[in-house]
């Protein structure tokens, strides 16, 4: 279990990450909401520039997260042309060895969907498979990229899975792969989840190819319980299922590895287009906040704040992404208000 680091006096450090695009005016709801609520956090704030040629501000971020224990984040960009200077997101769950990813999606009663009741739950190994990073041109117009599965990293993201099953009354884990076209790395991963489902008796295993995933996800979502999958087919499951169920600006996820933790919206958008424009949806960004506030055991205000957020989504207060017409500030005002309530 990650065990949260820095807590003085009753109150605990988190490093926060606002990254770029809407994350600081999203991190900025969370403080405005976070001081309303009276939450007993204070924020370690790190700018990482996204121009930057060296790693010198990713590093501060990896040292104070060290510190710290636990990190909330938006989506950190990576502008420089200099070929050695690597996506700064998946570095930073690459150097605190975040090797898994959970985001539980749920649909909410009162936004307009396809599908209703919707409860998965994807586990997603975070830190290997295409997302190793390892790309050269072998001559010139050939490129290669080499995807990296290990069976250390696949056992422990499905223990993780099944774990997480037998804590939660699940039922279920479908591994999702791509194992008929690759043979080997793929195959390997399916194997080891094979392997680690023989622990657990009472859960139901069963496996999908990743095109077809796609396909079940949108047309008998009901199916899935809790989806294992590997990094990419992760990244693309999530941003299904989000999709189906509201969108880039409600779900949250979560990064864990065996001593850190870091929480941010569950598709990763930095939203450029619509930064600075008070329309971006903060419900995602919240979220991740109320998780946070589980994680740190500070369980009374995550649920003030979460019933808050509950009851402005339920109460059809949405930015335009759900199809309503209020603004960020709007939604988070009314969070604030019912905040106040429940208070008094
Ligand atoms: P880029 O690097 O171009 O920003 P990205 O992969 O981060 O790309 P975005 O374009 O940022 O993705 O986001 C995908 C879509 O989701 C966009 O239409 C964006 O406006 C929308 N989006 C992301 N976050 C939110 C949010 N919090 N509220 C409303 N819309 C959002």
């Amino acid at each position: 279990m990650p065990i949260p680091k820095a807590h003085y006096g009753g109150r605990h450090t988190v490093t926060l990450l606002p990254g770029a695009g809407i994350g600081p005016e999203l991190m900025n709801y969370v403080k405005e909401v976070f001081s309303y609520a009276g939450v007993p956090v204070d924020f370690e704030d790190v700018d990482i520039d996204p121009n930057a040629d060296d790693n010198v501000d990713l590093d501060f971020a990896i040292t104070s997260i060290r510190r710290n224990g636990v990190a909330l984040k938006g989506n950190i960009e990576t502008r420089s042309t200099e070929a050695e200077v690597l996506s700064r997101n998946v570095a930073l769950r690459n150097q605190l060895d975040l090797y898994v990813n959970v985001l539980h999606c749920v649909s909410y009663p009162g936004v307009n969907s396809r599908h209703k009741n919707i409860d998965i739950v994807i586990v997603r190994q975070n830190t290997e498979g295409e997302y190793a990073m390892l790309e050269h041109e072998s001559v010139k117009g050939v490129v290669e990229s080499m995807k990296v599965i290990t069976s250390s990293n696949s056992e422990r993201v499905a223990r993780y899975a099944f774990e997480y099953a037998k804590r939660n009354g699940r039922k279920k884990v479908t591994t999702v792969h791509k194992a008929n076209i690759m043979k080997l790395s793929d195959g390997l991963f399916l194997e080891t989840s094979k392997r680690v489902a023989k622990d657990y008796p009472d859960i139901v295993h069963n496996d999908m190819i990743i095109d077809n995933t796609c396909m079940q996800l949108v047309s008998n979502p009901h199916q899935f319980d809790i989806v294992l999958t590997t990094n990419l087919y992760g990244a693309i499951v999530s941003n299904v299922v989000c999709g189906l169920l509201g969108g880039a600006g409600l779900l949250a996820g979560k990064n864990f590895g065996d001593h850190y933790t870091i929480f941010e919206p569950g598709t990763r958008n930095t939203g450029t287009s619509i930064a600075g424009k008070n329309v971006a949806n903060p419900i995602a960004m919240l979220n991740a906040a109320v998780d946070m506030l589980r994680h740190l055991g500070h369980k009374n205000h995550a649920a003030l704040i979460q019933n808050a957020i509950n009851k402005t989504i339920n109460q059809g207060i949405h930015t335009r992404d759900l199809g309503g017409q209020a603004t960020s500030r709007e939604v988070v005002d009314s969070i604030m208000k019912h905040i106040k309530i429940a208070s008094n």
